[in-house]
C-alpha cells in the first residue's frame, strides 16, 4: 500500500499550493502536479494565472505589493519546506471509477491516490490581437483583471477600454469608472449579455459609455497601451479609441479537459461542480478549489482560501475511512 499516495494535488497556483501546505502540515505528505508550460494559446505557466500578472497590491500581507510571479513562488517555497514532492506534469486523465484512484500525468506514469485535490484553475480568454498578450505580459496596460490589476497608478484619471458585453465586463467598467477619467464599453453587438442590475450600474456613471457594435482589431502601443483600433461589426467601419488600458473581460475557460471520462460532475459552463458546503465534489475523496470551481470570485485570495478549505476536507474525509 506504500505506494498510494494519500493526498495528490493537481494545480499549481495559490490554490493547489495553499492545500499542498495544509496537508504537508497535517502530515499527509503531499505529491503535487505542477504542470508544464504551453501556449494554449496564451501561455499557461506552472504557477497560473499569477504568472502573466505583473504587479499585485490586492493580496493582504504584501502592503507594498509584489509581482505574481514572485508571489507564486514564494507559495511554492512555503509548499516545499514541508516537504511537498512536485512533479512537473501535466495531468492528462482521472480515473475515479474505483478506489484508489488512478491518475496518468502526461508522460504517461500513473500515480494512485487516496483523495486528489483538483485545483487546475481558468484561464482568460483573449480576443487574439497582435500586440494584446505582449503588451499584458510586460505590464503595458493590457490586462484580463481590472480588479487585479486596475487601481495601479498608470490607469489613475485616464481614458480606460473593456471588451465584453456580460457581468465581469460591467463589474470591471464599473471598478474602473470609480478612478478613470472616461470607461468605454466596447461590445460586439446592440444589446449587452450582462444582467439588467450590472448593465445599470454602468450605465448610471457618468464617465462610462458603450461603444455598440465594435470589436478590438489592434492595441496601439511599444512599451504602453496608447490606443485601440476598432472595427464596426456592422458597417466594416475603422477607428482608432486612444486609451491607455484595455481590460479584456470575454470569459474565463476552466481547466477541465484531462476531466473527461472521469465522472466528476461540471456545470453548465464546465466548471467543477460543488454541490454542497466545501470542496467536496460529486466523487467522495475528490475535491476542488480555487479558479477551476467558481466562475464568480476568481481571486488569488479566494482560491488560497479554497485550497485551504479543500486540505481540511481532505484531512478530515482520509481520517474517516482509517487512513492517517
Ligand atoms: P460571459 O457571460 O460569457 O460574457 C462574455 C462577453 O464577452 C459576452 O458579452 C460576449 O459577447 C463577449 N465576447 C466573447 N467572446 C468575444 C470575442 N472574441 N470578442 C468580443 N467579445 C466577446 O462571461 P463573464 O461576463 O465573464 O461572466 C461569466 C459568468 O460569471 C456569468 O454567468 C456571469 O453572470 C457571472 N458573473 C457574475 C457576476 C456578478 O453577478 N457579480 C460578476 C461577474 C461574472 P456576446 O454577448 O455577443 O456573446
Amino acid at each position: 500500500m506504500s505506494n498510494i499516495e494519500k493526498v495528490l494535488i493537481i494545480g499549481s497556483g495559490p490554490a493547489g499550493w495553499t492545500a499542498a501546505i495544509y496537508a504537508a502540515r497535517a502530515n499527509l505528505n503531499p505529491i503535487c502536479c505542477i504542470g508544464t508550460p504551453r501556449q494554449d494559446p496564451a501561455p499557461v505557466l506552472p504557477g497560473g494565472q499569477l504568472m502573466l500578472t505583473t504587479e499585485v497590491e490586492n493580496y493582504p500581507g504584501f502592503p507594498e505589493g509584489i509581482s505574481g510571479p514572485e508571489m507564486m513562488m514564494m507559495f511554492q517555497k512555503q509548499a516545499e519546506r514541508f516537504d511537498t514532492r512536485i512533479i512537473a506534469q501535466d495531468v492528462s486523465s482521472c480515473d475515479f471509477s474505483k478506489r484508489p484512484f488512478t491518475v496518468t500525468t502526461g508522460d504517461g506514469s500513473t500515480i494512485q491516490a487516496h483523495s486528489v485535490i483538483i485545483a487546475t484553475g481558468a484561464t482568460a480568454n483573449w480576443v487574439g490581437l497582435e500586440n494584446e498578450l505582449r503588451l499584458a505580459q510586460i505590464g503595458g496596460g493590457v490586462s484580463a483583471c481590472a480588479v487585479c490589476d486596475g487601481a495601479l497608478p498608470m490607469f489613475r484619471d485616464q481614458p480606460l477600454a473593456v471588451v465584453g458585453g456580460g457581468d465581469t465586463a460591467m463589474e470591471e467598467a464599473s471598478y474602473l469608472a470609480k478612478f478613470a477619467s472616461r470607461v468605454y464599453i466596447i461590445h460586439r453587438r446592440d444589446e449587452l449579455r450582462a444582467s439588467k442590475m450590472m448593465q445599470d450600474r454602468v450605465l448610471k456613471a457618468d464617465n462610462a459609455e458603450v461603444l455598440w457594435n465594435k470589436v478590438p482589431i489592434d492595441v496601439i502601443g511599444e512599451e504602453k497601451t496608447e490606443g485601440v483600433r476598432l472595427k464596426d461589426t456592422a458597417t466594416g467601419e475603422e477607428s482608432t479609441l486612444p486609451v491607455k488600458g484595455l481590460f479584456i473581460a470575454i470569459g474565463h475557460t476552466p481547466a477541465t479537459k484531462f476531466l473527461a471520462g472521469s465522472g466528476i460532475e461540471l456545470n453548465e459552463k464546465g466548471y467543477v461542480n460543488l454541490p454542497s458546503r466545501g470542496s467536496s465534489t460529486n466523487i467522495e475523496g475528490v475535491f476542488a478549489a480555487g479558479d477551476v470551481a467558481d466562475a464568480e470570485y476568481r481571486q488569488a485570495i479566494t482560491a488560497a482560501g479554497m485550497g485551504c478549505q479543500a486540505a481540511l476536507d481532505a484531512e478530515r474525509w482520509l481520517a474517516a475511512q482509517g487512513i492517517e
